[in-house]
């Protein structure tokens, strides 16, 4: 039983609107284990598809391929894989290696994709690279060697499975003579230790070194000679490696995921620009994804400092209707203060339309006699105020300015006077600003004498300032303070809804940001979709070496998806980085506290690998389906 057996193999391609095209047309060749058989003939005329059908990269259109005795088909299964890893070796023109790593993972890839574990791989590519004449190579760069030692390499991955079947598609086309003729040596020293070699070459000198020549033309075996084998001459006399029929490698496990990472780990180590690259899209999603939350929660600090500070912290009680309840004018203040979280208080009571007049003009205005701390109550600003910690001295005023005008009334400080319905008042200050109530600026306030009976005033009001997020509580207690026995007879104004209406801006604020970061992860994606796929095109050489020497679909995908999880990782961190650094800049320009979270460290990463993993995830599934026959070429 021959150890390969073609039956009337034919291949076609078909080629668009026009005819097909036939580039095998019925061959049947048989090969006997231990041959050294070299395919030659024109360009065109269908030897490397044959050598395709032969290493089960392809499959043909029609007619019957055995391998040993069994029929055996490329088809997608992991059937073709399995056979390629363990009986097939492949040797390219173009060397197909891994570049920018040692020497000794491309070699040790078919065992990897063959689950043999690490220590029995690492023994093995270092026998096979001692076989081809490189035993220091193991830990050196395939970007540091010469195209000979290249080709050794590929001859030791080829001959580190025990492959039983060498196929090789023009091994010294890209090598001069003098490497040529070694690595033709280490061809005939594999087949002298019992291994098939089959090489497709347009070179007289390594057809000379084949026991048989096969032409092939136009797709048809055109003659088929063996030369009677010579005595051995004495330089190639040592025995090759033995080519084991079966494993030599006792059991086989499933590829572990650790070998799969280990391998993605070192890909995009061998390519740092394309892995800046890569991680750099991420990073920059990240770094907006950490600066929108960081900043979003320093915001949303800054607007609930903001809030406190201003609207939420004034309260006041105004008494309505049934005056008979009132508490003498003297009694509101030190009431309102005793409240817990009352910062200032002031009691303001207006009374009916006066004559007040300066030396120079009269104006008829509605005077509010005040107690307590009506600066700070009020949130007035005056001018040259005669100060009592804010509070008015009975028969002291404070004027608005735009009164003060219309009065003629000058500075504060010559302690100018007034008079109101006749009765005199000192003017301690003049008011030039007033947020809480903006009227005052062109009206008067009066110092009350405790006494004063306050029954016929129009309006009565307790003005309180709380401290920053006491006013509703405060807004609860102030009425019973004032009236213990009938709390409802006042009205209170607060900023009922303060906590709420904090929660919307907040929210508001919030949402902006995540919708921003979510276009930017998406934007990041995106991006490393379209980068991934591009990198891929430049990789499709490395991925049918992968599938030849017996990666499964499953295999590159993995490979790819973790190489991009890799790259998220790194972008992720990166990102990480980069935002704190833009959190900082913001923060320290707007005089903000920055608030930085711990949780946005393992988010980052989280958030890097998941964009890494969805992003590649297009480029490993074209991988994965990638034809090796169509990429493998030179
Ligand atoms: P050789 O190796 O002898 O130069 P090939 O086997 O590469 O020849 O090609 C045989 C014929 O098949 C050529 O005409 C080539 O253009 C054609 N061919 C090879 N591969 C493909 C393909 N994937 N699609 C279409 N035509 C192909």
């Amino acid at each position: 039983m021959p150890f390969i057996s073609l039956r009337d193999v034919s291949r076609s391609y078909s080629s668009g609107e026009g005819p097909p095209l036939h580039a095998l047309r019925g061959v049947s060749l048989d090969i006997d284990r231990g041959e050294f058989v070299a395919i030659v003939g024109p360009s065109g005329g269908g030897k490397s598809t044959l050598l395709n059908i032969l290493g089960l990269l392809d499959d043909p259109s029609s007619g019957q391929y055995a391998l040993d005795g069994e029929i055996v088909t490329a088809g997608r299964g992991g059937t073709a894989a399995r056979t390629r890893a363990e009986k097939i070796g492949f040797v390219f023109q173009a060397f197909h290696l891994l570049e920018k790593r040692p020497a000794a993972d491309s070699v040790e890839l078919g065992l990897m994709y063959q689950g043999i574990g690490r220590d029995a791989r690492q023994v093995a590519t270092e026998q096979a690279l001692e076989s081809v004449g490189l035993p220091d190579k193991t830990t050196q760069s395939v970007s540091t060697l010469s195209g000979g030692q290249r080709q050794r390499v590929a001859i030791a991955r080829a001959v580190a499975t025990n492959a039983t079947l060498i196929l090789a598609d023009e091994p010294t086309g890209n090598l001069d003579s003098a490497n040529a003729a070694v690595v033709l040596d280490e061809l005939e020293r594999i087949n002298r230790g019992g291994a098939t070699i089959v090489v497709v070459t347009h070179s007289p000198e390594v057809a000379a070194r084949a026991s048989r020549t096969v032409r092939i033309i136009d797709g048809s075996v055109h003659t088929d000679e063996t030369r009677s084998p010579e005595a051995p001459d004495d330089g190639r006399d040592e025995p090759g490696p033995e080519a084991a029929t079966t494993s030599a490698f006792g059991k086989r496990t499933r590829l572990r995921t650790a070998d799969i990472l280990r391998d993605a780990w070192a890909s995009v180590r061998s390519r740092p620009g394309q892995t800046f690259g890569q991680a750099a899209a991420v990073a920059i999603a990240v770094a907006l994804m950490v600066a929108t939350l960081g900043l979003s929660a320093s915001a949303r600090g800054q607007v609930s400092a903001t809030f406190d500070a201003h609207l939420n912290r004034e309260v006041s009680a105004r008494w309505s209707g049934d005056l008979a309840h009132l508490p003498p004018l003297a009694q509101i203040v030190p009431r309102a203060s005793a409240v817990a979280g009352v910062e200032a208080a002031a009691a303001v009571v207006d009374l009916g339309p006066k004559t007040i007049a300066s030396l120079s003009a009269r104006r008829e205005v509605q005077p509010h006699l005040v107690s307590g701390n009506i600066v700070a109550a009020a949130r007035l600003t005056v001018a040259e105020a005669n100060w009592h910690n804010g509070a008015l001295a009975p028969r002291e005023a404070y004027i608005g300015d735009l009164l003060a005008e219309d009065l003629d009334i000058g500075d504060a400080s010559r302690a100018p006077s007034i008079t109101v319905d006749g009765e005199r008042y000192v003017v301690a200050g003049i008011i030039t600003k007033s947020s809480r109530l903006p009227l005052l600026r062109g009206e008067v306030l009066l110092g009350g004498a405790p006494e004063t009976d306050i029954r016929h005033a129009s309006d009565i009001t307790a003005l309180v300032l709380t401290s920053a997020g006491a006013a509703p509580q405060v807004a609860r207690q102030l009425p019973i303070a004032m009236n213990p026995f009938l709390p409802k007879s006042l009205v209170v104004t607060a900023p009922t809804d303060a906590t709420k209406l904090r929660g919307q801006i907040e929210g508001g604020v919030q949402a902006t940001m995540t919708a921003f970061t979510l276009v930017a992860l998406i934007v990041a994606v995106a991006a490393l979709v379209n980068a991934t796929l591009l990198a891929l095109n430049s990789r499709r050489g490395e991925i049918g070496m992968r599938k030849a020497v017996g990666a499964r679909d499953a295999h590159i995908a993995s490979l790819i998806t973790a190489e991009s999880a890799y790259v998220g990782i790194l972008g992720g961190v990166g990102g990480l980085f980069a935002g704190m650094i833009a959190i900082l800049v913001v923060t320290i320009s707007q005089h903000w506290a920055p608030v930085f979270d711990l949780v946005l460290l393992p988010v980052s990463i989280a958030v890097g690998l998941v964009v890494g993993a969805s992003g590649g995830a297009l480029a490993a599934i074209r991988a994965a389906r990638l034809r090796p026959a169509e990429n493998l070429r030179a």
